[in-house]
């Protein structure tokens, strides 16, 4: 188990040995033959969920299976913004938990996420726009979320280079949330293993799970590249290929599309903008990072898709965007794109759930909000799991809720997962 606790006395005895005997972050596991618990992905979720069975629930017997690297999923692709401005009260309370936790995250876990409390606007360009701005912003403070909604005249000092009298698309309002912002997503992915790792759970990297192993319906473990493993639960959380990796399990449809999300990073600029600001028009969210870049992304490719990369008709509408509403940044040169696999639900909300089979508990359905999630996901998930009965906070995000008719449509946009 690692030694090391990060700390300034940690650094300053480091620095005066030359940086030679810091310790790796977690241990390089190799898969034993069983555990109590075994998470199937690597990812924020994965690793989060592993952390807090072993904190919360003194589960320590756990191994997380991941694939490639730990960080290399969507938990090292995201655009890392972080909120809970939700409408509907099971996404408004989870969420809301999740802030929570991400505003101790680092303590908690000795390692510094740079959750960075900047704001996230939400503009509007209509009156009606506002207006649902208005009723979402009511339903936040009916739960005790923090929010405002800001005229033209106060968000101009706070977005200084925003263009608010375009003539088509004027900026009219916006809703902020204070508390929301950014963190930094690898060092998310890095320190909930290290955490989860200096409790006993075990990291495989490099171990992909081609399948299960079952006792009847129930699952009693997987089949990996590096040999079988039992285990006494089975825990699925691997974003966007989670119906790749349930169909192995017999669930041959879920209510779950995987499709590709861009994002993109210009060159690194001086400070340009203080707030993570989305625009109303189409789907445009933009932050700028510690480096200076800025960093974009909006819509998912309209198509299904387990490619980690996408298609240029993206990029064009995002740059559009970007230059109508920061004319100053038009002559910016875009640096990097890259992709990430969602698995965008039916109704844009999650399901962490146990089943339907004995033995299985599935986290899954993050469409392009998972991030923010981690630590509430992880938690609630984490309870799920060891108590076989959810948490409050997750008890609406059950997989048979399509069947039930008892969907938790946020935006309104039914089973056209596109547009959540
Ligand atoms: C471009 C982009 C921008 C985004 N922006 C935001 C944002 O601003 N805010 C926000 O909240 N969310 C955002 N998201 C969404 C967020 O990143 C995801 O919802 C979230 O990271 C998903 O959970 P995860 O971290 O566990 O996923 P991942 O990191 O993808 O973890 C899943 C892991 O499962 C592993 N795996 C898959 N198959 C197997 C197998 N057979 N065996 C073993 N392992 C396997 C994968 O290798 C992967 O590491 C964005 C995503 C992208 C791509």
């Amino acid at each position: 188990m690692n030694g090391d606790r990060y700390s300034v006395f940690s650094v300053l005895k480091n620095a005066a040995t030359g940086n030679r005997h810091w310790q790796p972050a977690w241990r390089s596991a190799a898969p034993k033959p069983s555990y109590d618990v075994v998470i199937v992905g690597g990812g924020g979720h994965g690793l989060a969920t592993a952390y807090y069975l072993a904190k919360e629930h003194g589960i320590r017997n756990v191994a997380v299976v991941e694939k490639g690297w730990i960080g290399g999923g969507n938990v090292g692709r995201n655009t890392t913004i972080v909120r809970s401005n939700y409408m509907l009260p099971a996404n408004g309370r989870f969420y809301e938990w999740s802030l929570k936790l991400w505003e101790g995250l680092s303590q908690d876990i000795n390692y510094n996420v740079m959750f960075s409390q900047r704001g996230v606007i939400n503009l509007a360009h209509t009156s009606p726009q506002l207006d649902t701005f208005a009723r979402r912003g009511n339903a936040m403070r009916i739960e005790g979320i923090d929010c405002e909604l800001l005229g033209p005249a106060e968000i101009a000092p706070l977005v200084p280079r925003l263009r608010l009298d375009h003539p088509v698309f004027p900026v009219v309002g916006g809703l902020i949330q204070k508390r929301a912002g950014n963190a930094r997503h690898d060092a998310v992915a890095w320190g909930y293993a290290r955490a989860a790792d200096r409790l006993g759970v075990d990291i495989v990297e490099n171990c992909e799970v081609t399948g299960f192993t079952f006792d009847g319906d129930r699952i009693t473990g997987i089949e990996t590249s590096r040999g079988p493993i039992a285990a006494a639960k089975t825990a699925v959380a691997v974003a966007g290929s989670t119906s790749d990796v349930l169909r192995r399990a017999g669930l041959e449809r879920l209510p779950i599309e995987s499709h590709v999300l861009q994002a993109y990073v210009t060159e690194p600029i001086k400070p340009f903008l203080d707030t993570v600001v989305t625009f109303g028009v189409g789907h445009l969210y933009i932050s700028q990072s510690d480096k200076g870049g800025l960093v974009f992304g909006g819509d998912i490719d309209g198509y299904n898709s387990y490619a980690q990369r996408g298609g240029l008709p993206i990029i064009e509408h995002l740059s559009e965007g970007l230059a109508t509403f920061f004319p100053s940044a038009s002559r910016l040169r875009v640096l990097r794109s890259w992709g990430g696999i969602m698995d965008m639900s039916m109704d844009g909300s999650p399901i962490i759930c146990k089943g339907p089979r004995d033995g299985l508990y599935i986290n899954a359905g993050w469409c392009y909000g998972g991030f923010k999630a981690t630590p509430g996901s992880g938690w609630c998930f984490a309870h799920t799991i060891a108590n076989d009965a959810p948490h409050n906070l997750n008890a609406a995000f059950t997989l048979d809720r399509f069947a039930a008719g008892a969907s938790i449509d946020e935006r309104g946009a039914g089973p056209k997962p596109w547009l959540h």
